[in-house]
């Protein structure tokens, strides 16, 4: 049974062996774009080379990317402890083409990779394709041979990919893994699609277009290739698995957690170990990658993170800060492929420390008095958003915690009224500086701005939010 890091060699030395230049995985903070929270793929270290500013001494590129979707456009921080297939930290395997194959080559070797060396049964695998693209139908058709009832056209967004308003852009294609019929779930496009019975194992964009800014499309001279593949996900199925978290690494990580915890892994408490887990191992790459908790913008995203877990390590009864004592084994884990980890390990382990010992003091406070206004409410109701503020300000609850604390109870938590409460207090605070000087700004604006984040984090807090109440 192959473990997570013979399947990431495999990946790489497969595309290696088809020309294609290994490359490092790029940081988690993304250099150069301040617009993106968090590198959430793998082609965002190859920006620059799609669109041509950048030259590399090669045109094929194969990388396992560190990934982190807990953010921005792709946030997957709340799914995580619920679905069998999403995590805030994964890796992506991604094999690159700039203007060298397109589209017929890509399939063909994604399609090689998965039947003939990891052996995927080929009556387990759908493709989708754009609803337009019967270029890539016919590929599907002539190269895999697969049915026609088994290539999907998909219209919505999500089968077509765009860099952003304008530049590269192109069709998409995906390759499902159907983990059969025990799991809820419908196929690709269908109604209940969002059941974890198919898999979307593999992403592969065709960028074939030029957006314009007056919206008009013009044909790229030499069409690129960018592919996503979920490292976790790929071993879900070569592991005989069909949840994610009970791959090798997972299961690892989850027993560590639950021999400091006494939870059974399979018990009641699973989605906590499991929450544990997945946060510790984001928590740990962002630290090793630069990023400190703190009240805004990246820093406050980790910290979110951290005390999500950390809200979860005392639903499990620790009695002492937990999540410090789990780095070890993901260094065990992990450290060989992504040594920065270990050249970190100590800033990490004093960072989760100093995190968990700080939060410990308010949390038991913060939940008591969540348990207490919450009692009376049932399935569907709204938890009242200015206590959720006063969690938020007064005992260092991020709203998500709050939401995640309510969410097995079917409760949201009225968003609006907790904008409100945070607006109340930011011109309260406004007024109470007018007629001061620049010594007031620096004493109240500075701690209160630290305090509530600036506007960016806001508006992002609130998508998260809204998310979460649909
Ligand atoms: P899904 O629809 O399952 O949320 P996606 O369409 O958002 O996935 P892509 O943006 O296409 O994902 O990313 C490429 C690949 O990365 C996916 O096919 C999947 O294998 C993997 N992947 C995406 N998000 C996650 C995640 N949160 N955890 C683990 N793997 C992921
Ligand atoms: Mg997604
Ligand atoms: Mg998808
Ligand atoms: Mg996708």
């Amino acid at each position: 049974m192959s473990g997570v890091n013979d399947i990431r060699s495999a990946f790489l030395n497969y595309f290696a062996a088809n020309g294609h230049h290994i490359v490092p995985s790029s940081p988690l903070v993304p250099r150069n774009d301040p617009t993106l929270m968090f590198t959430n793929a793998g082609m965002v270290q190859f920006k620059n080379v799609f669109t041509g500013v950048e030259k590399r001494p090669y045109q094929r590129a194969t990388t396992s990317q560190k990934c982190v979707r807990a953010g921005g456009k792709h946030n997957d921080l709340d799914n995580v402890g619920y679905t069998a297939r999403h995590h805030t930290f994964f890796e992506m395997l991604g094999n690159f083409s700039f203007g060298d194959y397109f589209k017929d080559h890509a399939i063909e070797l994604a399609w090689k990779l998965v039947t003939q060396e990891f052996g995927f049964p080929k009556d387990r695998l759908t493709a989708t394709v754009y609803i337009d693209d019967d270029e890539a139908f016919e590929l599907w058709k002539k190269i895999a041979g697969l049915p026609e009832s088994r290539i999907i056209r998909i219209s919505g967004a999500d089968n077509f990919w765009q860099m952003g308003d304008t530049g590269p852009c192109g069709p998409c294609s995906e390759i499902f893994y159907d983990h059969g019929d025990k799991i809820p779930g419908g196929p690709p496009g269908s109604l209940d699609e969002d059941g974890d019975r198919f898999v979307e194992i593999w992403n592969l964009v065709f960028m074939q277009y030029e957006k314009l800014p007056d919206g008009s499309r013009l044909n790229l001279p030499k069409p690129s290739i960018d592919t996503g593949a979920g490292l976790e996900r790929v071993a879900a199925v070569l592991q005989g698995k069909h949840d994610n978290y009970d791959i090798d690494l997972f299961v690892a990580l989850i027993r560590a957690a639950a021999d400091l915890t006494g939870a059974d892994p399979q018990g009641p408490m699973k989605a906590s170990l499991r929450v544990i887990a997945d946060h510790l191992r984001a928590s740990s790459f962002l630290i090793a990658d630069g990023v400190l908790p703190s009240n805004e913008g990246r820093g406050y995203v980790l910290r979110r993170i951290m005390r999500r877990a950390m809200r979860h390590a005392q639903l499990l009864g620790a009695r002492e800060p937990l999540m410090w004592r789990l780095v070890g084994v993901l260094v065990r884990e992990m450290g060989e492929a992504y040594p920065e980890l270990q050249r970190a390990r100590a800033l990490i382990e004093e960072t989760l420390r100093l995190e968990e010992t700080r939060f410990r003091k308010t949390l038991e406070r913060g939940l008591s008095i969540l348990d207490e206004k919450s009692v009376s409410l049932k399935k569907g109701d709204m938890f009242d958003g200015e206590t959720a503020f006063t969690l938020y300000d007064t005992y260092g609850f991020p709203l998500d915690l709050t939401q995640d604390a309510l969410r097995a109870r079917g409760i949201g938590v009225d968003i609006a009224s907790f904008t409100d409460a945070m607006e109340q207090q930011k011109a309260k605070a406004r007024a109470s500086w007018s007629g001061s000087g620049e010594a007031a700004t620096e004493t109240i604006w500075f701690p209160l701005r630290e305090k509530l984040g600036t506007t960016e984090f806001l508006g992002y807090e609130t998508e998260v939010a809204e998310g979460v109440v649909a």
